[in-house]
């Protein structure tokens, strides 16, 4: 016994000098003194060579010896840990952190942003509304008689007919609505997604982008709807754009013009994309018609308004020089992400 007392403390002591820096040197330390052949059972399997008088006190011995065991077995364990923490593992900041991928607006969602920004600027609100319309609210209100093209099949979607029910061709819909419900002085503008029945290509496609605005009030003259829109293309294009308007058919305003830039590619001398003109065509306006204002109980004598309208495609076009309308809409990568750096 006093023997197996000796050989107990011995192993204690080679068991508090043990050093383990590594987690394969701390389950070597488990194996050996504290697994199902360690030296810990082994000790313990003397117990039945101690004479019966001694076993109380041996065993209390041996139970010593396995806390022990244990105990430094669990501090060799998280010494190994700390140190990994303070080597292995430690993060080392200097290091390029993962890039996250973060997504880019869409070139029409920019140009849109920024044209209804500059329009809330001279006060107008935004008006949305509905892109499955009735008859009414898309040809009947805005004075587009039954014989008018637009109201060619192959010009409209037509989801059912007779009540005709189609995706609206242009958002002058929403100002049908607004106007339905508002009454004078009335200042909004319709941004939202037109459907056309057109063959895909490069400069038509079966759904674009508008944004119509529609002013109501007293006293509104032709020459408001010229410096709306003189300062509208100038907060977007820059201050050295000229613009021009030609007289135009619309059957909801009279009279109607159509309002030309000078080309921002070629400063006006002529070049392809504004076919040698130095003019680029961008959107189409006019007085209210007298008639659209009778169709929702507005007095013609007493208020007058204008209206305009833009595709977006066709101002992002300008801005970007992007000449491929299908782009718009392909998901492609490589043209999406040349929009990253913009907000
Ligand atoms: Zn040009």
């Amino acid at each position: 016994m006093e023997q197996l007392v000796q050989q107990i403390e011995a192993y204690k002591q080679e068991m508090a000098a043990y050093e383990a820096s590594t987690a394969e040197a701390v389950e070597a330390f488990r194996i050996k003194y504290l697994g199902t052949k360690g030296l810990v059972k082994e000790v313990m399997g003397e117990m039945k060579n101690v004479p019966n008088e001694q076993k109380k006190a041996f065993g209390l011995v041996l139970n010593e010896f396995k806390q022990f065991a244990e105990t430094r077995y669990e501090t060799l364990k998280s010494l190994g840990a700390q140190e990994d923490h303070a080597h292995g593992n430690q993060i080392d900041w200097s290091l390029p952190g993962d890039p996250v991928a973060i997504g880019s607006r869409h070139p029409l969602s920019l140009v849109r942003n920024q044209i209804v920004s500059i329009f809330k600027r001279l006060g107008f609100a935004v008006a949305e509304g509905p892109e499955i319309e009735d008859d009414w609210h898309n040809f009947g209100a805005m004075n587009l008689p039954e014989d008018h093209p637009a109201r060619d099949m192959q010009d409209t979607f037509y989801i059912s007919r007779n009540p005709d029910w189609l995706l609206r061709t242009h958002t002058s819909s929403v100002q049908a609505r607004v106007m339905e419900k508002q009454k004078p002085p009335i200042r909004v503008i319709c941004p939202g997604r037109v459907y056309r029945n057109e063959t895909v290509s490069a400069r038509a496609h079966c759904f674009f982008h508008q944004v119509e605005g529609l002013y109501i009030d007293e006293n509104v003259s032709f020459a408001d709807l010229k410096q709306t829109l003189y300062f509208f293309v100038q907060e977007m294009f820059g201050k050295d754009v000229k613009v021009r308007f030609r007289p135009s058919y619309f059957p909801f305003t009279e009279p109607s013009a159509e309002m030309d830039i000078s080309c921002l590619i070629c400063g006006g001398d002529g070049c392809n994309i504004c076919k040698h003109t130095g003019w680029v065509e961008i959107l189409g306006s006019g007085m209210v018609h007298p008639k659209v204002l009778e169709n929702f109980g507005i007095d013609p004598n007493k208020y007058t308004g204008f209206a305009f309208g833009m595709g977006v495609e066709r101002i992002t076009q300008l801005k970007y020089q992007v000449n491929d309308l299908r782009l718009y809409s392909q998901n492609d990568l490589r043209f999406l992400k040349q929009f990253t750096g913009a907000i």
